[in-house]
């Protein structure tokens, strides 16, 4: 299937957002005593300033989108406008970008990378308690090596047992021996159940996890799985370099996915988008939550409506075809920095259609180290420093490698 949706003109833009904003109850305008919240200070946006500018009216204005808005509200919300243009962009990303079914995905706008990974744990860690009666200590969370650190605090917050699987260095994908070997141990020490992390991009090296062994593994031993892919950095650079590739929707052994808008698409902190199949995120409401009005699945609670509103602006400026020319544009040049490391003799890994260069310790020099602001994967005691092209990455950029 193909990649597509339209753009949008600036005018339409414009229109979409005054129209969405005309919608919401505005605490500047509506006589507003009760909602938690009101428009922003004039001692920090000067509302004289914004009128032309509908990201700052819509910070201005301050709309609070808690909770899944994906899923009907039985409630009428004070801020529906905007919460639409939000459900526009999540099914942008879930359904276009992430190849799902449509209107069978939820998702949100989370605050980061972290927190849509350990929403996708805590989710998990409930299916397995409320579906399979399991006990929090027979669950177990199986990733890579080279995973974000995020997952070992959620193991730690959610308590649940992590397994680390060591990586093959030519590849970094996990050792299949390795991977058998941990989930055998887990399985011997009682845990019946597995969370797997599945990288489509690791933070460091840019890595793709291998799904397909990682499944084999798990049902060689006949164990029930739930898998959540970690696309933080892929997510929308590896759907457009690998169209065909089998991280998305339509693998029916995914069941969630988060991308980041601020990693790749140039959107303020605060755009991680989390989407998760139909039927899940009602585990993330403890039994008591469940009867309460203005019911909230997140782990953030209140939030500003203007981040979801930044990477709605971002998909519709570009359209499908925009973004589909920047992410082939990063990939070029993270291939033109790797034919420029190879002609200086420079090792370095690097994935294919992903836009991450890991340069070894022995190869980096102080000069590429300060031109780059190249980042170690232990600041300690490095053995990797990485590079990250981004849209902001010129081929001047690269050039200076060959003639400092
Ligand atoms: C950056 C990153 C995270 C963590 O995201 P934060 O927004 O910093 O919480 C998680 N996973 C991957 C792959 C990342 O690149």
């Amino acid at each position: 299937m193909h990649i597509h949706w339209n753009r949008l003109t600036k005018k339409e833009i414009q229109d979409s957002i005054g129209k969405a904003l005309s919608t919401n109850v505005s605490y500047r305008n509506n006589k507003i005593m009760g909602v938690p919240g009101s428009a922003l200070s004039p001692h920090i946006i000067t509302p004289e300033l914004v009128q032309g500018d509908p990201l700052l009216r819509v910070m201005l204005e301050n709309p609070n989108h808690i909770g899944c808005l994906t899923i009907e509200k039985e409630s009428e919300s004070f801020f529906s406008g905007t919460h639409q243009l939000e459900c526009e962009a999540i099914k942008l990303c879930a359904e276009e970008i992430m190849q799902g079914l449509p209107n069978q995905q939820d998702g949100y706008i989370a605050g980061g990378g972290t927190e849509c990974n350990l929403e996708a744990m805590w989710i998990f860690r409930n299916y397995f308690i409320q579906n399979f009666g399991s006990q929090t200590s027979e669950i177990g969370l199986l990733f890579s090596e080279d995973s974000s650190i995020s997952v070992i605090k959620g193991c730690d917050l959610l308590n649940i047992r992590p397994f680390v699987v060591r990586v093959t260095p030519k590849n970094r994908k996990m050792d299949k021996e390795h991977l058998r070997a941990q989930i055998i141990l887990a399985k011997n020490e009682g845990i019946k159940y597995f969370i797997g992390i599945i990288n489509l991009g690791t933070e460091m090296f840019g890595s793709v996890d291998d799904l397909d062994t990682v499944c084999a593994c798990l049902e060689e031993q006949t164990l029930p799985y739930k898998i959540h892919v970690d696309a933080g950095l892929g997510g929308f650079i590896y759907p457009f370099t690998k169209p065909g590739n089998k991280l998305n929707f339509k693998n029916p052994n995914i069941t969630s996915i988060h991308s980041d808008a601020s990693k790749m698409l140039r959107a303020p902190f605060g755009t991680s988008v989390f989407m998760i199949r139909k039927g899940y995120m009602n585990f993330a409401l403890t039994p008591e939550a469940r009867y309460v009005a203005g019911k909230d699945h997140t782990i953030i609670g209140s939030r500003s409506g203007s981040n979801a509103i930044a990477l709605w602006m971002l998909l519709r400026t570009l359209g499908s075809d925009g973004v589909r020319l920047m992410m082939e544009r990063i990939a070029r040049y993270a291939h033109q920095l790797c034919q420029t490391l190879d002609s200086t003799g420079v090792n370095y890994f690097y994935e294919p259609g992903m836009n991450v260069i890991a340069i070894r310790q022995e190869d980096v020099t102080k000069d590429l180290k300060d031109k780059y602001a190249l980042v170690p994967d232990d600041p300690e005691n490095p053995r990797w420093w990485r590079t990250l092209i981004t849209d902001g990455v010129t081929p001047a950029f690269i050039d200076a490698v060959n003639n400092p």
